[in-house]
């Protein structure tokens, strides 16, 4: 290469065309890729060095979502140094059991009774502090350890939906779906084998994935979304209208509940564009006979709009922040924790 623009032109021509879908057995198959890219003699002089530093950009590129370049840079090296201390020291509190399951309230817009709950990760370490999910679970993806983390948020999901049946406070739990754990094949089993070793009833779980999960892979996604409805599961599709899913496409899977990303709720009843696309939303998911749940709400303002608009269920810091099991059962109980 004469110089780096050229070598990202080239990047750039690869992903292209690595995006475009195949079309194999009647399906539409879709396909990827992420670059690094470092150089030669600019990042370094030796050939292990040059292919190292490609490595890091590459996971820098992965980070930033399917079909993505980097390049390498100094800076980089201080994150693909932070990305490994928070690796190393993810897997050990996993192993060791340091991680949290918290679950935080969804109610209902009409009379904030309690409807639900979203159980949401919590890592407290001790020489990081508490590091938010935002920045180990994308770590966890990179770097394998978010199947063994989901099999235990699983797990402990279905452990808690059992307790709260069998207290006579039965209580429907949404968990969030990884990408990954949603290509493994077996995963509707997994989900199956789960509910039945914990007792907990399938109806009970409700499976939150991303528009973007459930667009990677659509005809993937419609299967494994169907085997897990025929369990008996529901299936919320979060962060609704960060992505770009077509209607026709959301007419196709079984979902029966969208969640209204916090990034339209927060200037709500100001934001002239956000009130627009909230009320969309609505209009969409009434159209389609769905269940609403906003996200991140955290003034009576903002729950006025809702109530006014006609939006059912909502989730945020204006009611309750995510609580540990037990503070929700006193909730659940009537009893102010
Ligand atoms: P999410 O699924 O969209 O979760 C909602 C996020 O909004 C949570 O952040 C929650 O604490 C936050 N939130 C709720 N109410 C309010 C509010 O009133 N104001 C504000 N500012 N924020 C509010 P959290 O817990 O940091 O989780 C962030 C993301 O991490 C989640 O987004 C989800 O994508 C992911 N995540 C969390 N737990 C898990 C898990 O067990 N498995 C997987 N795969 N992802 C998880
Ligand atoms: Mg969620
Ligand atoms: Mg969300």
């Amino acid at each position: 290469m004469e110089s780096t623009d050229e070598a990202i032109s080239v990047a750039e021509k690869l992903l292209t065309v690595l995006d475009a879908p195949h079309h194999l057995l009647n399906q539409d198959v879709h396909t990827g890729g992420s670059i690094g890219l470092a150089f030669y003699p600019d990042d370094t002089q030796d050939s292990e060095s040059i292919l190292r530093y490609a490595d890091m950009a590459m996971y820098q590129a992965k980070e930033a979502g399917r079909g993505a370049y980097a390049c390498y840079s100094a800076q980089l090296d201080h994150h693909a140094h932070e990305t490994m201390q928070l690796h190393v020291r993810l897997k050990e509190a996993i192993n060791r059991g340091k991680l949290k399951l918290l679950f935080q309230p969804q109610v209902s817009v009409g009379s904030d009774e309690i409807v639900g709950a979203e159980a949401l990760l919590r890592w407290h370490d001790e020489v990081l502090g508490d590091v938010p999910p935002m920045r180990f679970i994308p770590v966890a993806e990179t770097t394998g350890l978010i199947l063994p983390l989901s099999d235990w948020v699983l797990e402990t999901a279905c452990r808690q939906i059992a307790a709260w049946e069998q207290a006579g406070t039965p209580l429907r739990v949404a968990v969030n779906f990884s990408a990954q754990q949603f290509r493994q094949r077996n995963f509707p089993d997994k989900v199956r084998d789960a509910l039945k070793r914990a007792g907990a009833s399938a109806h009970l779980l409700e499976i939150e994935i991303t528009e973007t999960v459930a667009m990677s892979q659509p005809m993937q996604a419609r299967e494994q979304l169907n085997a897990l409805v025929a369990l008996g599961c529901s299936v919320a599709l979060d962060d609704f209208g960060t992505g770009y899913s077509s209607l026709a496409y959301l007419k196709a899977l079984p979902v029966s509940i969208l969640k209204i990303d916090r990034d339209f709720i927060k200037d709500l009843p100001h934001g002239t564009n956000d009130v627009k696309i909230t009320k969309s939303i609505i209009a969409l998911a009434h159209s389609l006979e769905l269940t609403l749940v906003a996200e991140g709400v955290e003034t009576d303002e903002q729950l006025d709009f809702l109530r006014a608009n006609g939006c059912e269920t909502y989730q945020g810091w204006l009611f309750a922040k995510a609580l540990e099991a037990s503070d929700l059962s006193s909730r659940l109980c009537g009893v102010e924790a």
